[in-house]
């Protein structure tokens, strides 16, 4: 999977790579399909839910630059594979999810995997999270329709966001950083999320 479907498409950053050679991918999709978890796909994860492809996560991380000091906002705790690759890297993770049985699935995992650096929350994040704000890196793994000013708000000076803009059907994904007080915008290419839910997300 680091090989084929990583390297040789880019992925660059040593400690992404590293990460996720070491991330057991098969342990966060559900048994049966345990055969394709390194495959170069997304797939279901119960709750009408994805586990995005490899090569998506490896590119939202290696686009999010997390350090060891960083506090890390994810929206879309899902499998809770992302949330374990951004805790290998960040010092601590806050990872919001609208449904409360992925939630719980994605924390009895996590937990007994060993991760201690990450915070549970079940809830809409698409308001982000004001109660634990300022975030230096926030990462969406579902798609929004715009950019909510609120989230942008909740990351601190010289922040970092990555996250999947568009409509329902096909996004662009953004890194969006924050210098100052203004904004920078990269688009990293066209992508296909499954739909945040929420105030700040899609109605349904
Ligand atoms: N990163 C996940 C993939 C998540 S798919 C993984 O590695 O497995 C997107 C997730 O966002 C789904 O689990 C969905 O339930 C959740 N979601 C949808 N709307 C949300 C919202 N408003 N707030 C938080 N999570 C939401």
């Amino acid at each position: 999977m680091v090989k084929h479907q990583l390297r040789a498409r880019g992925i660059a950053d040593k400690d992404v790579l590293a990460v996720m050679g070491r991330v057991a991918r098969h342990l966060f999709v559900p048994s049966p399909l345990r055969e394709e978890a390194y495959a170069d796909h997304p797939l279901p994860i119960g709750e009408g839910q994805t586990i995005s492809q490899p090569y998506i996560v490896a590119l939202m991380t290696e686009a999010l630059f997390v350090t060891g000091g960083a506090k890390v906002l994810e929206i879309g705790t899902g499998s809770g594979y992302q949330t374990a690759i951004l805790a290998e890297l960040a010092n601590t993770v806050f990872t919001v999810e609208r449904s409360s049985a992925l939630s719980s699935g994605a924390q009895r995992l996590l937990r007994h995997l060993g991760y201690e650096n990450i915070q549970f929350v079940v809830g809409d994040g698409t308001l982000g999270l004001p109660a634990e704000t300022p975030f230096d890196r926030i990462i969406a793994t579902g798609s929004l329709p715009c950019l909510p000013q609120g989230l942008l708000d909740q990351l601190t000076v010289d922040g970092i966001c990555v996250l999947p803009v568009g409509d329902r059907s096909l996004q662009r994904l953004l890194q969006v950083k924050k210098v100052g007080s203004s904004v920078e915008q990269h688009d990293l290419g066209a992508c296909c999320f499954v739909p945040l839910i929420g105030k700040e997300g899609w109605s349904s």
